[in-house]
């Protein structure tokens, strides 16, 4: 089967053509600038190709068609027909309390997914449109959403709820929702596969560390809690954003320097995190470069966010009463050691001891702790194309 999975930005869209089944990607790439002029950079993994095309794009329409066109290209496309394309899958960021898990896409999902824009008025409106352009150029085509929060819905109340009045939760829908779901569930099945037991006998905790981070505890494959809140704003330092703060903070600076709410909001989602910290930089490895010449901001956003991390492990392990294994993931939680030794390290206590040597990796499937320790620290690179795509093909195969 082949599956088109979509992930649609306000000005951007990522795609991918693949077989869930053999794992096979038949092309992939990205669109961008859409609604300004348009850009496409067309990759086919089997040629070790790249194109790159400047295609005018007004809405994303056009863009969906310019990915269409570039797969059935007769020099750089990889299928013959659009007909070939079986399914499409989307990534939806915010499913609400409505969704659980993925589903097929009909007009009361839709309706449904309207009603979720206020959840995540930046994002969703943004995933509708892609949902709708495909099916004004493939119509007919099957199709599947698949929720970055659906994962976390199994959280109990007392995980998901804030010391808020509690109409702010029955009326407003202020609760936490969690996100990277299909992150945090692809890399803990993973992690099952990988340690051959059965996940509904583990207690694995998922650290996707990488732009927006999160951590989530996963007890018998479920999310029983996670490290993001109502808005991905939550939890660890990230990039650019401040994660977890006192919500005190805000009226005092807006007090003192007389910031609107919607500066205050830049300031908190695209100035904080460990960018704010350094003023370096939100990438680790500018960071890592700067530490290492001395730079001590450099220094202090890196243990700052270590030190988070490390908190939210023992925090998730104490709530589930255990842990069986740690993961790693996303950009800095495959990529960056130092960071991945620094949050596991000292945590000898409760049963996790790390290989120096085999921690010394990037980018594959690993155990980076050593044969006797107790729980298990491992590297997995997520991949949510695949999650989305083979739950899309489990979904239109029904
Ligand atoms: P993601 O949001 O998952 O794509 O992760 C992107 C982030 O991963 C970048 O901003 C970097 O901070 C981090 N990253 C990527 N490669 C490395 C590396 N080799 N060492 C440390 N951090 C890395």
């Amino acid at each position: 089967m082949k599956v088109l999975v979509i992930n649609a930005g306000s000005s951007s869209l990522k795609y991918q053509l693949m077989d869930p089944a053999t794992r096979e990607v038949f092309a992939k790439g990205l669109c961008e600038r859409i609604g300004i002029d348009g850009r496409l950079t067309h990759k086919v993994p089997a040629k070790d190709a790249k194109y790159e095309f400047e295609i005018p794009m007004p809405t994303h329409s056009e863009a969906i068609q310019a990915v269409l066109d570039a797969l059935l290209d007769a020099g750089h496309g990889v299928i013959k027909s659009a007909s070939e394309i079986d399914a499409v899958g989307h990534r939806v960021v915010h499913g609400g309390e409505k969704f659980a898990s993925s589903v097929r896409i009909t007009d009361e999902v839709m309706a449904a997914l309207e009603e979720c824009i206020p959840l995540a008025p930046l994002h969703n409106p943004a995933n509708i449109t892609g949902i709708k352009a495909c099916e004004k150029v493939m119509p007919g085509v099957p199709m599947v959403g698949v929720f970055d929060t659906a994962f976390h819905q199994t959280m109990p109340a007392k995980s998901y709820i804030y010391a808020l009045p509690y109409e702010f939760y029955e009326q407003d829908k202020v609760r936490r929702y969690g996100f990277h779901g299909t992150s945090h569930r692809y890399v803990s099945a993973r992690a099952a596969a990988m340690l051959g037991k059965p996940i509904e006998e583990l207690k694995i905790i998922t650290c996707h560390l990488g732009n927006g981070s999160s951590v989530a505890a996963v007890d018998g494959g479920k999310s029983v809690d996670t490290s993001m809140g109502f808005t991905p704003l939550a939890g660890v330092p990230m990039g650019t954003r401040a994660g977890d703060l006192d919500a005190g903070i805000l009226e005092y600076l807006m007090g003192k320097h007389g910031y609107d709410m919607k500066e205050m909001m830049t300031i908190l989602n695209k100035k904080s995190g460990v960018l704010g910290i350094s003023g370096v930089s939100s990438d680790f490895r500018d960071l890592e470069n700067a530490a290492k010449e001395g730079n001590q901001r450099a220094e202090l956003a890196l243990e700052a966010f270590q030190y988070s991390v490390k908190k939210l492990v023992g925090a998730y392990a104490a709530a589930m009463g255990g842990v069986d294994a740690i993961v790693f993931t996303a950009g800095v939680g495959e990529n960056d050691a130092a960071t991945r030794m620094a949050v596991a390290s000292g945590l000898e206590f409760m049963g996790v001891k790390m290989d120096a040597e085999a921690n010394n990796v990037r980018g594959k499937e690993t155990v980076i702790s050593s044969a006797d320790s107790k729980v298990k620290v491992l590297l997995i690179p997520t991949d949510e194309e695949l999650m989305i795509a083979m739950d899309t093909a489990e979904i239109v195969g029904k």
